[in-house]
């Protein structure tokens, strides 16, 4: 059990709100946040920046009697911004700075594509989480009752609603172990260690966001005891949650504190583009209670805070911050060790490239790195990886990346800036937005898929096609330069330009011109009877009435024609094609292999 000195320096856990889009991630942080403020309870909620902080007080009178045992958790502070993006942008010390996570999925809807991503996420930072199925009230024939535990609403449905929601939940269990998790509906889970635990909840009435906020004070408890021990004291450290101009302030960071304590004056060392960044704090701003006032006084300054918090940093030279980089309190003589540190987390965040493939460009260290895990996932190599918005000079980058299909760049969260758009349009670079990962990689995906068909369309149509024809008796209409005849395709087809040879492999000549009664062709397919024009030979002297021509395949394009598109073409053009490789073959066995 814990102390009363021990309870006293866990600080609060982190929450981030994670799901696929319109399962109800920003619904349930605007529920949270109004239950409380219905509540009306003093001090119920903590408005942060970035974050909102629920204190234990609040989390008890909510929860009611479901809620027993000592508790040594101040509270919970949830991330602002759901979204799986903001959870890989929010590191601490190399890992997610999220000590828990809620993942929401739509009841009614089940597991989608970023469900699944986000998982893959959780799992790779072996995050604990909490499933939220959400939506209850969409069940056909729920009943609601307002804010209320879900044990208690679920106990007052009909037996059918019952097995809905039973049949759903079950649903997600099985989704839930095809991705390596066992889990089970919340108040059916003994150990959380072992099980994750599924809350059906409604962003809409309220319902099971208590027994939501009871399983996260209690995840907390047992996994992250240990994490949770800070130092209420030491120098502060945080992430940069975000960068911004403000008006009238200039460049600000939002910033979560996850450790220590941080002042007006205290020296700081913060991630930026080129190099760490060492400034002096000016201000610490919160929220003011009151937002609809004047610009200046939308902030509380504050002289100094505690982890865990969110607050405005405005100091100088923040305008090179970067978000999801470290920011850590230094102390006078610590300076140098500490710009080592920061220095030291960069550079293990910085991103190993491969040597072809594809350029990326992210708004943070932490999504460009889960965007890269995903295309590697997908086998897509990456071979510029950067942070910040589309420039001229990625496009110029770009266009030394070798490989047609490689000449493209993925923008996450980031704009286009002007002067590449202008670039763009003289460029054959191909640039993705997106700020969902997986809609990015399947577009990309898709855009490959459709080159490729096309190049592969292009150079089948550049194949000279097989051809077979008889030189009709009594059809000899002009002797020579050109001679003009007629033919009946027997075989396959021709076409102006190409070259007839005899079956002994000898050359005929090439056919000018196809004309069938008097009006020119550009091609004459099997069963076809047309005029030919042939530049070479003088009928009645090489050429000779009743004989047969072939038309004369480029080794290249015969083994194109052999081996690629066999299964393809026509059966009287692969007959002709397997005859004429027959002639060539004559002279030389391995001759189109
Ligand atoms: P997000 O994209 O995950 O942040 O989803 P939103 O919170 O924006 O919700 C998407 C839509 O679902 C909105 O129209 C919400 O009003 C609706 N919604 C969210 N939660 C619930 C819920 O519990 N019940 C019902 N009926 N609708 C919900």
């Amino acid at each position: 059990m814990a102390t009363a000195t021990e309870t006293k320096n866990l600080r609060t856990p982190i929450v981030c709100v994670m799901g696929h889009v319109d399962h109800g991630k920003t619904s349930l942080l605007d529920k949270i946040r109004g239950t409380a403020v219905v509540n009306k309870e003093a001090g119920a909620i903590t408005q942060h920046i970035g974050a909102t902080e629920v204190p234990l007080s609040t989390i008890r009178s909510l929860c009611g009697n479901l809620m027993s045992g000592t508790v040594v958790i101040p509270g919970l502070l949830f991330i602002d911004t759901p979204g799986h993006h903001a959870f890989t942008t929010l590191r601490s010390r190399g890992g997610a700075l999220a000590d828990l996570a809620v993942l929401v999925v739509d009841i009614t809807e089940g597991f989608q594509p970023q469900t699944i991503e986000a998982i893959k996420i959780l799992k790779q930072f072996k995050t604990p989480f909490v499933v939220a199925a959400n939506k209850i009230d969409r069940i056909q024939g729920w009943t609601p009752t307002k804010n209320g535990p879900f044990i208690l609403s679920y106990n007052k449905q009909p037996d059918y609603v019952k097995t809905a929601i039973e049949t759903r939940t079950y649903e997600l269990v099985g989704k839930l172990s095809d991705l390596g998790f066992s889990s089970d509906r919340y108040d059916r889970v003994r150990d959380f260690t072992r099980n994750v635990g599924i809350v059906p909840i409604s962003a809409k009435t309220g319902e099971g966001i208590p027994d939501l906020l009871m399983v996260l004070i209690g995840l907390a408890q047992r996994f992250l005891e240990e994490n949770l021990r800070m130092t209420v004291t030491g120098p502060g450290v945080g992430t940069v949650l975000e960068v911004k101009e403000e008006r009238g302030l200039g460049f600000t960071i939002d910033t979560i504190l996850y450790d220590g304590v941080i002042k007006v004056g205290d020296t700081v060392v913060i991630g930026g583009k080129d190099k760490p960044i060492v400034t002096k704090i000016r201000a610490l701003l919160k929220p003011a209670p009151n937002r609809e006032i004047r610009v200046e006084e939308r902030f509380d300054r504050v002289p100094k805070l505690t982890a865990a918090a969110g607050v405005k940093i405005l100091a100088p030279g923040l305008e090179n911050a970067v978000a999801g980089s470290p920011l850590r309190v230094a102390k006078e003589d610590s300076v140098e060790a500490i710009i080592k540190d920061v220095e030291g987390e960069l550079e293990k965040a910085r991103i190993v490239t491969d040597e072809t493939g594809i350029m990326v460009k992210a708004d943070t260290l932490g999504s460009l790195e889960a965007i890269i895990n995903e295309l590697r996932d997908s086998g897509i190599k990456v071979a510029m990886a950067e942070v910040g918005d589309i420039a001229r000079k990625d496009v110029v980058n770009a266009e030394t990346l070798p490989g047609s299909l490689n000449r493209v760049i993925l923008g996450f969260n980031v704009q286009t800036l002007v002067d590449a758009k202008d670039y763009l349009q003289t460029s054959d670079i191909k640039t993705f937005n997106n700020n969902i990962i997986y809609k990015l990689i399947e577009d990309y995906e898709k855009w490959q898929k459709e080159q490729k068909d096309l190049a592969e369309k292009k150079r089948f149509e550049e194949i000279v096609r097989p051809g077979k024809v008889r030189y009709l008796p009594n059809c000899t209409f002009r002797q020579s330069k050109p001679a003009v005849i007629g033919v009946h395709v027997m075989g396959g087809c021709i076409k102006p330009g190409v070259t007839l040879i005899k079956p002994d492999g000898s050359k005929v000549g090439i056919i000018k011109q196809i004309q069938e009664r008097n009006e020119n062709q550009s091609i004459a397919s099997q069963g076809k009877e047309v005029a030919v024009s042939i530049d070479g030979p003088t009928a009645g002297r090489q050429i000779n009435e009743g004989e047969i021509y072939y038309v004369d395949i480029p080794e290249s394009h015969s083994k194109v024609l052999e081996f690629e598109l066999k299964d393809t073409i026509r059966q009287d053009e692969l007959e002709t094609l397997m005859e004429f490789v027959a002639i060539k073959r004559k002279g030389n066995p391995f001759w189109g292999r």
